[in-house]
C-alpha cells in the first residue's frame, strides 16, 4: 500500500489549478504494517505566479521554490517508484483529486489504482464517527510520537500510514467505497421478507397505498412512513428510510399492471448488494415523486413541534 500527501498552491490568478509543491509518499508492506520505503520530490511551481496564504505559510516553501524539478518530471519519478504496487490511501480525498488535476493539466497519464482508501474516513468509522477529523488529532488520539512538524508531504504521510495500525480490516475496505454509501453499509441486518401491495386501481394509487408507505427498520422493525419515491425503471421505485434509532436502509418497492388493469407489486428492503446500491444510485440521482399528502404531513408535523416548543418557552417563563 501506498501513502501519499501533497502540498499545493492555490494561486491567485484565474488559472483553476492546485499548483503541486511536492509529493511524499510511503511505502506499507500492508496495511498497518513496516514502512518500507519513502519518497519526497520539492516541485518549483510554474504556473501560479503567487503563493495563497497556505502554500505561503509551508514549512519547507523554499526547498519548493529552489528545485529544479518540475511537475511532469516529478510525476514521472512518482509513478516509476509506484510501480506494481497499485493500492494508494491518503488523508481524506483532496490528494488524488489535486494529484489528477495536475496530471491532467499537464497531459500526462492518470494514475491507475487498484483501490484507494480514505483514511481518514476509515478513522473516523473507527471511533465511530462520520465527522472529518483533522490529522494531528489522529495523532495525538494515538500518541503516535510527534516527532516532525506537520505540512510537509512526507511527514504528514508517515502520520497517515502510522494510523492504519488502529483501523481495523473492514472498515479500511468500507472507505475504499464511495462515501454516501457508508450510511447504508455501517449497519448489516438479516434477511427480510417483502410485504404485498395492492391489487389498487391505479400506479398512482399502490405509490400511495398504506401497504406501501409503511416501511419497517430491519433491526428494530420500528414503522417508518415513506414520504416520496424515487422512480428506478419500469415499476421499480427506491426510498430511503431512517430510523431514529439505526440509521438509514433502503426500501424497494416493485410494482406491476396485472391484466384486470389493477396493480400489485411488494415492497421490501432488500439485501444490500453492490449491484443494489448502483441501482439505487441510478434512482436517487432520478425522478422524485412526492407521496399525496407527504408535504401537508409534514408541514403539519413542523408545526405541532414549533408549538410544542413555544409550550417549553412558556413554561421556562413561567417557572
Ligand atoms: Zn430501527
Amino acid at each position: 500500500m501506498i501513502v501519499l500527501d501533497l502540498e499545493w498552491n492555490r494561486g491567485y490568478d484565474k488559472t483553476p489549478l492546485d499548483e503541486i509543491l511536492q509529493i511524499g509518499a510511503v511505502r506499507l508492506d500492508r496495511p498497518g504494517g513496516r514502512i518500507v520505503d519513502t519518497l519526497s520530490l520539492f516541485i518549483r511551481p510554474k504556473v501560479h505566479r503567487r503563493l495563497n496564504r497556505t502554500a505561503k505559510a509551508l514549512p519547507e516553501i523554499n526547498a519548493s521554490l529552489a528545485s529544479t524539478l518540475d511537475f511532469p518530471s516529478a510525476y514521472r519519478h512518482f509513478l516509476q517508484w509506484c510501480g506494481e504496487d497499485c493500492e494508494f490511501a491518503a488523508w481524506g480525498a483532496d490528494d488524488f483529486d489535486t494529484l489528477e488535476q495536475n496530471a491532467r493539466y499537464w497531459d500526462l497519464p492518470p494514475l491507475q489504482p487498484k483501490g484507494i482508501f480514505d483514511l481518514q474516513t476509515a478513522f473516523s468509522l473507527t471511533l465511530g464517527t462520520m465527522q472529518n477529523i483533522a490529522l494531528w488529532w489522529a495523532v495525538e488520539y494515538c500518541q503516535i510520537p510527534e516527532c516532525f512538524s506537520y505540512h510537509n508531504a512526507l511527514h504528514d504521510a508517515m502520520y497517515t500510514a502510522l494510523t492504519t495500525a488502529w483501523i481495523p480490516q473492514h472498515l479500511l475496505e468500507l472507505s475504499a467505497r464511495p462515501r454516501w454509501t457508508l450510511r447504508y453499509l455501517l449497519r448489516p441486518y438479516p434477511p427480510q421478507s417483502s410485504r404485498a401491495v395492492g391489487p389498487c386501481p391505479s400506479l398512482t394509487s399502490a405509490l400511495n397505498s398504506r401497504a406501501a408507505r409503511k416501511g419497517l427498520c430491519p433491526l428494530c422493525e420500528e414503522e417508518i412512513w415513506i414520504q416520496g419515491w424515487n422512480f428506478h425503471q419500469q415499476g421499480i421505485y427506491y426510498s430511503d428510510l431512517l430510523c431514529p434509532a439505526h440509521g438509514h436502509f433502503i426500501c424497494r418497492l416493485t410494482l406491476s399492471s396485472q391484466a384486470d388493469g389493477t396493480w400489485r407489486g411488494h415492497q421490501e428492503v432488500p439485501d444490500l448488494t453492490p449491484a443494489l446500491l448502483e441501482d439505487y444510485d441510478r434512482a436517487r440521482k432520478g425522478k422524485h415523486c412526492l407521496c399525496k399528502g407527504g408535504a401537508k404531513r409534514r408541514r403539519r408535523y413542523r408545526r405541532r413541534r414549533k408549538d410544542h416548543r413555544y409550550e417549553r418557552n412558556d413554561t421556562a417563563q413561567a417557572g
